[in-house]
């Protein structure tokens, strides 16, 4: 058995991951390393005016990481703490996950290193507009195509679109240059919803192939933004209980199942989960250990790790957040048996409904929310059926069946386009 040594960071957890696909799939070194090195990363900057007179210095990064399979897909990320290497990492785990959902992407991201909570509504809007700018020569139906991500949301995507079309003037665009726009200006009905729903999708899968019954299910969720609160009320539509929910600022337990609407309806209010009067507050820590029988990490990568994984008691983990456990974390886990859906399979709603956006917006369509639901369901659970297939064909893990499908379509990509320019 191969032995863990990566420590952590995002962009190791995504190398440990690829090299130990690629050596179980036997391929060769040049294909090992097309399928590794990413296509191209651009660190740059932009210093947009604000209203006051003060200038703000923001580092920016966009990576392509693999675009054998279509244009580069991947969200914007807008933290203090983003780096070159954390997008590279994220557009990493982009390649295999649109690869495995099946759609003609290849894998890119984005990052601006700022704290968005810090800004005022138009200092953001300029200084998205001043990053589109400044990075648009690596935008494009055809090159990289954004979408949000942590920090970053539809308004902002808004922001993108109108930037391009202003700078050519025109009303629109040629083609989808961004994903997750306001449905009023072209984006897809859902799309906001699609990840979180998308991983309710992918659990409820797993509960049909672990004869675990929905109803009643204890479901603890790491993090309340998007795709947290969206699954969070998903789930407990379908009649589990929500037992436990952090964010940044706290977290709060009810052990009969906290009222998911009033908790959304709570953090609209008050900016966080803290002190909501339907449950008793808790630490943020806590909930990642108590027990139930499903765990959605949907914060921050590496929010499992050696250290506390022993901890954790739930039967399923939902890999709602990107890269959440360590690989150390992830072998401690499965040498307990706990069922991983792994970030690339039970995250992919969010990309499979941009897909259906960049369809809407290149053939001049609209489809109804009906539509997307039923595609989007439709797709996450015949995905989720391939990658158990694999698993139990192989004997192998969620995580190496996923990952060992995705590799080879790119790999298989690679030599179908041929080695001649
Ligand atoms: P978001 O910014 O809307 O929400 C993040 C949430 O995590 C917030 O509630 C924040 O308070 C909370 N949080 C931050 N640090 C925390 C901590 N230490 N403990 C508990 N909670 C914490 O972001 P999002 O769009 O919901 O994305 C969440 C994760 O899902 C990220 O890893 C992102 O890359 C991944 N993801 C998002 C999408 C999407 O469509 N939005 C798609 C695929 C994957």
């Amino acid at each position: 058995m191969s032995k863990t040594n990566a420590s952590g960071t995002i962009l190791q957890t995504a190398l440990w991951n690829v090299q130990q696909t690629a050596r179980r799939l036997g391929l060769d070194e040049n294909t090992a390393r097309q399928i590794t090195e990413p296509a191209e990363r651009i660190q740059s900057r932009v210093h947009p005016l604000m209203p006051d007179g003060r200038m703000l210095h923001a580092q920016v990064f966009v990576v392509r990481h693999n675009d054998v399979l279509g244009p580069a897909k991947g969200g914007i990320r807008m933290t203090a703490g983003v780096d070159l290497d954390e997008v590279t990492g994220l557009a990493m785990e982009m390649t295999w996950k649109t690869s495995l959902i099946g759609v003609p992407f290849g894998g890119g991201k984005a990052g601006i290193r700022i704290d968005p909570a810090h800004l005022q509504p138009v200092e953001k809007e300029i200084l998205v507009r001043a990053f589109t700018r400044g990075v648009r020569r690596h935008l494009g139906p055809e090159i990289y195509v954004p979408a949000p991500d942590m920090g970053t949301n539809e308004r902002d995507m808004g922001h993108i679109r109108d930037c391009i079309s202003y700078s050519s003037g025109t009303s629109i665009p040629v083609g989808c240059f961004v994903t997750g726009k306001p449905v009023v200006l072209g984006g897809v009905v859902g799309r906001r919803e699609a990840t979180g729903r998308g991983v309710v999708a992918t659990i409820a899968a797993a509960c049909d192939r672990l004869n675990l019954r929905m109803a009643g299910l204890r479901v603890a969720v790491q993090g309340f933004g998007n795709v947290g609160s969206v699954a969070a009320l998903a789930i407990a539509e379908r009649g589990a209980r929500v037992i436990a929910v952090s964010d940044v600022g706290g977290a709060t337990f009810y052990k009969d199942g906290l009222d998911v609407r009033r908790l959304v309806e709570h953090v609209q209010a008050t900016g966080g989960v803290n002190g909501f009067a339907g449950g008793e507050d808790i630490s943020r820590e806590a909930v990642l250990e108590v027990e139930c029988d499903v765990l959605i990490p949907a914060a921050g990568g590496s929010a499992i790790t050696e250290e506390n994984a022993g901890r954790v008691r739930a039967k399923v983990i939902a890999e709602g957040a990107n890269a959440p456990l360590t690989p150390p974390a992830d072998e401690i886990l499965n040498g307990r048996d706990t069922f991983i859906i792994p970030d690339i399979l039970c995250n992919a709603g969010g990309v499979f409904v941009s897909y259906l956006e960049y369809t809407q917006e290149t053939q001049r369509d609209q489809m109804t929310r009906d539509e997307v639901e039923r595609r989007l369901s439709e797709r996450m659970q015949t995905t989720f059926e391939q990658v158990y297939e694999r698993a139990q064909r192989m004997h192998e893990t969620m995580r190496h069946a996923a990952m060992d499908i995705a590799v080879s379509r790119v790999a298989d990509g690679i030599l179908a386009r041929g080695l001649l320019p």
